[in-house]
């Protein structure tokens, strides 16, 4: 299954980035109703090994309790697979940043294979960065949230990311107005 995929990625990972722990995706991987996709794995993620724990695992549950799904029943994974991370000046300790181009195309064979092996009715990517790979189109969020948009016969719903609602009221509004349209595309079969 995904295994031979995440056996590969960590050979060619362990060559390119060393001491960095990989977050794989997991969940149901036998084309489930819904694979979420995430940016990359921050703290919580890389100290776990596993993608939205945490902080991030706290949006996912609110998510999937509007949606009415189990966090089994789904699958969940990142666009890049090990934390992107600054030193901090202050205080010298590792705070996490947006991926970079090089590293989300280094990742970008093993999530479309991913994908591929899950074979999901429906990608749901959180943000530009996963809209943008799985699209493989320069396109912003802003356009696509909140609907269903087929990329190369890949069915796709973009919701804003969680963590950019956060100090933006009305984005925080959309967002949710997003999961209860998605909730309906779910009860109707997609
Ligand atoms: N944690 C993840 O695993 N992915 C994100 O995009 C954010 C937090």
């Amino acid at each position: 299954m995904t295994d031979s995929i995440n056996k590969k990625m960590t050979e060619e990972a362990a060559r390119v980035y060393t001491d960095k722990k990989l977050v794989f995706g997991e969940g149901n991987t036998k084309s489930p109703l819904i694979m979420m996709i995430g940016e990359a794995p921050g703290g919580d993620e890389e100290k776990q090994g596993r993608p939205f724990v945490g902080k991030a695992g706290k949006n996912l549950n609110e998510f999937l309790d509007i949606v009415g799904l189990k966090r089994e029943d789904i699958y969940i994974s990142n666009v890049v697979k090990l934390r992107p991370v600054n030193v901090s000046p202050k205080t010298g300790k590792f705070v996490n940043r947006p991926p970079k181009k090089d590293e989300i195309e280094f990742f970008l064979p093993y999530l479309k294979e991913e994908i591929k092996t899950v074979s999901p009715a429906l990608v749901v990517t959180l943000g530009n960065v996963p809209l943008k790979a799985v699209s493989g189109e320069n396109i912003v969020i802003g356009d696509y949230h909140g609907k269903v948009t087929e990329f190369s016969g890949l069915k796709v719903f973009p919701l804003y990311h969680p963590a950019a609602i956060i100090y933006n009221r009305s984005l925080k509004d959309t967002y949710f107005e997003d999961i209860n349209k998605l909730k309906e595309l779910i009860e109707e079969g997609i």
